[in-house]
């Protein structure tokens, strides 16, 4: 296969200057860990996976070196369980729930032994997982999906097995959604996400990046072409303060921040800055323990309540801590100071108590860059393409959590656009959730509860 994407990435990006958090286990290590799997009747592991994996069933495979089945086990209810092997918070599902866990003894490493086998998988295109089913005429349907992150991806591939034809349009060059271009780089590089993009690709699934649903063609042209559409667009641009002096250099949304790291080969070093970070949930501390991965100088975490209202995982604070990211909390930006040629300087904050602003409190923060991790826009204008989609008071788009049904017959939905922003994992289940749904419905079978496809 032609790894087009993959040799799109630029070579020289700040991201590769990350460490991996979670290396890869070697043949030895995975099997010895596997042995210590209980293999338990009512695993609470499994239930606690929101793609539920059958999690000891994977885990005995590698133990007895069937890693090639072990993946497929994986795959079977997560298509996308290489990336969720790396970013997915174990801590507080799979390995959190892990009976070890309970017994205050060290939880089997589930995220581990879940990318030993996948990275097997994805990294050997010709070690086929799935034999996708040929189409049948009149029977096979064709579905289009708008964005190319997780969510579509699971539905498109999922599809594809089952003989259907998928094609999935992105108005980036790069496909992968927040895999590719938001996801903690220390979790997972750009180049693993797209190599992950590739073997979804392997199955069938047509990607057409550079195009733009509403620009380059017609919400009303899907709907008339394909017989189904899946909306997994995610989120939309990282929210603004709306402050003096916030329109400039090196004030950046986090995501978009983030993106540049991965993406960008110009995007500003980071050794030696002092970097602000603004907000306090799980964007927040990915980026501000990027920086300080990176070798910061001071990386300085600004939220308007407490430390105990944060609401990025503890985990992540915890470690965000060890790597030396101090935290200012109880402290809201009023704005942004930049000398006569418009260079950062500082970030002005002022005390807040009570959720209201301390008169006379008001004070500098020094930094080089501010990245703001205040949360994201929703994307109206693809709601205003498709007749009949409706958006809830937040902006997401309203669908059936169960089915991704949404208020068009033909139009499905998944992801962060539904939910407002959760795991990749929650992305996948929706985006599978929704293939199974209308497979059944085109078959006329009951929904299944898991794929079994050939291969080994
Ligand atoms: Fe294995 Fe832990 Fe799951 Fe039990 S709960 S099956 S020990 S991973």
């Amino acid at each position: 296969m032609n790894r087009t994407f993959l040799n799109q990435l630029p070579p020289e990006r700040i991201e590769l200057g990350l460490p991996d958090k979670k290396p890869l286990m070697g043949e030895a290590e995975a099997r010895s860990e596997a042995d210590r799997c209980l293999y338990c009747t009512d695993a609470p592991c499994i239930k606690a996976c929101p793609t539920e994996i059958d999690i000891p069933t994977f885990i005995k495979k590698i133990a007895t070196g069937n890693v090639t089945g072990s993946a497929k086990t994986i795959f079977e209810q997560n298509l996308l369980g290489y990336s969720c092997s790396r970013v997915c918070p174990v801590e507080v599902l799979c390995e959190g729930s892990c009976v070890y866990t309970a017994w205050q003894h060290r939880p089997i490493s589930i995220g581990k032994l879940q990318r030993y086998a996948t990275e097997h998988a994805t990294k050997n295109l010709d070690a086929q997982i799935f034999t996708p089913k040929a189409a049948v005429a009149g029977r096979s349907k064709k579905v289009a999906c708008i964005g190319a992150g997780p969510a579509s991806l699971a539905f498109a591939g999922y599809l594809a097995i089952e003989g259907h034809s998928a094609v999935i349009f992105e108005k980036r060059a790069t496909p992968g959604g927040l895999n590719a271009t938001g996801v903690a780089p220390y979790k997972l590089h750009a180049e693993d996400a797209l190599r992950e993009v590739e073997w979804v690709r392997s199955l069938g699934v047509e990607i057409k990046t550079g195009v733009e649903i509403g620009k380059d063609i017609k919400g009303a042209q899907l709907l008339a072409e394909y017989d189904a559409v899946f909306i997994g667009v995610g989120l939309g641009d990282d929210s603004r303060l709306d402050v003096p002096g916030e329109v400039g250099v090196n004030v950046h949304g986090a995501t978009a921040w983030i993106e540049k790291m991965k993406l960008d080969p110009r995007a500003t070093p980071i050794r030696g800055c002092t970097i602000a970070v603004i907000g306090g949930g799980n964007t927040a501390i990915d980026v501000a323990r990027e920086c300080a991965l990176l070798g910061a100088a001071e990386v300085v975490m600004i939220y308007r309540r407490g430390a105990d209202e944060m609401s990025g995982y503890k985990h992540e604070l915890d470690g965000g801590r060890k790597e030396g990211v101090r935290f200012v909390t109880h402290a809201q930006p009023t704005g942004f100071v930049r000398d006569e040629r418009g260079a950062l300087l500082a970030v002005t904050v002022v005390t807040m108590k009570d959720g209201k602003p301390v008169a006379g409190t008001e004070r500098d923060i020094a930094c080089d860059l501010a990245a703001l991790a205040i949360g994201q826009s929703k994307l109206r204008a693809i709601a205003a393409e498709l007749p009949g989609v409706a958006l809830d008071a937040r902006g997401c788009v309203v669908a059936d959590p169960k089915t991704g049904a949404t208020g068009n017959l033909k139009v499905f939905s998944g992801g962060d656009c539904i939910n407002g922003g959760k795991e990749v994992v929650n992305a996948v289940a929706d985006g599978r959730n929704a293939a199974r749904h209308l497979h059944a419905l085109w078959s006329a079978s009951p929904i299944p509860t898991r794929f079994t496809r050939g291969g080994p």
